[in-house]
């Protein structure tokens, strides 16, 4: 099993990091829409038989959405954006191109649909509507960008997929992993969030987007059924003493540990949510989860761990003086 110390330096990024790994040479790569589109991976069909098979219209299919490491239904939102990206093609007869960092949009066409797109967020009223937009449409210009460009399973470039190296293994039954992703690490090569449902399985480490109605429904709707006892983010809160894993399980009885496949105790399971962005992002991310603890349960407190600092060799891997 992953060590939640491993755990925690995967999903904790010093804010120091995101200029640092923007300049990773395989995110560097700049893709034409000829290398993104005509790509012949088995993964992705080529664009214009996807044109054809949707008839011009949706064009991000279910399976291809839930390939991506999800069970949820395609955001709506996402769709609506993505139905929009393809229009403002027609209408600016502009192809869309993707490269940099994250699937960003690049040419004459992203100089049209950014003027659009910022005119459509500042008529947004309120912040959540203008958070779900932002998301949406983040995830959008990836799914787009990244098609047939990335393997859907480990997200690297098809050329470097890594699949084949990772062993899947069961996670204790008494733990779920919740994976909150902020929109731009949706789909970036270097996240390793991802790690998780690649080894654990979606049903045992589940992806959560930020911003994404239908898949904060889905894990807040767990989280009440498991009742606030059981879920925990890992996330040092400065509000509230710092609970160490030691202190907060060590009364807990872990008995069943050795034996993943047995059911016993199956009505108790932990829920942790791991934030998975910069730090910077993430306080606005804890921030968010706080305002859903309190619509759940009536305050805002949110159970917090953290790990002691130094635990682990990753996490010094990923600090601020040790990164080139
Ligand atoms: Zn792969």
């Amino acid at each position: 099993m992953l060590s939640t110390a491993r755990v925690f330096a995967c999903n904790f990024k010093p804010s120091q990091s995101p200029p640092l790994r923007s300049k990773t040479q395989m995110e560097a790569r700049t893709r034409s829409p000829q290398s993104t589109f005509s790509r012949s991976g088995s993964l992705s069909p080529p664009r214009e038989s996807l044109r054809e098979e949707n008839g011009g219209g949706t064009v991000i299919t279910l399976q291809e959405w839930q390939g991506w490491g999800t069970e949820s239904p395609l955001p709506e939102r996402v769709a609506e954006i993505v139905h929009e990206l393809k229009y403002l093609e027609k209408d600016f007869n502009a192809q869309m191109s993707f490269g940099g960092v994250g699937g960003k949009l690049q040419g004459d066409f992203k100089i049209q649909e950014d003027k659009k797109h910022r005119a459509t967020y500042q008529a947004l009223g309120d912040s959540e509507k203008k958070l779900q937009f932002f998301s949406a449409r983040q995830i959008a210009c990836r799914l787009l960008g990244s098609r047939g460009y990335l393997c859907q399973k480990c997200w690297l470039a098809l050329e470097d997929c890594m699949c084949s190296k990772v062993i899947p293994c069961a996670l204790w039954h008494g733990i779920r992993f919740w994976l909150y992703m902020h929109p731009k690490d949706f789909l970036r090569q270097n996240n390793t969030g991802k790690l998780l449902w690649q080894v654990f399985g979606v049903k045992a480490a589940t992806l959560c987007l930020f911003g994404i109605a239908e898949h904060e429904e889905i894990m807040w709707n767990t989280f009440a059924l498991a009742g606030k006892s059981n879920v925990w983010c890992l996330y040092p809160n400065k509000n509230a003493p710092t609970k160490l894993v030691q202190d907060s399980f060590a009364q807990e009885s872990l008995g069943g540990l050795e034996c993943p496949s047995t059911t016993t105790n199956r009505e108790k399971i932990l829920n942790f949510i791991l934030i998975d962005g910069t730090w910077n992002n993430s306080a606005a991310m804890f921030r968010r989860l706080k305002e859903q603890a309190k619509l759940a349960w009536g305050e805002e407190d949110l159970p917090c761990i953290s790990l002691a600092m130094g635990a682990s060799a990753m996490h010094k891997l990923r600090s601020p003086q040790q990164c080139f």
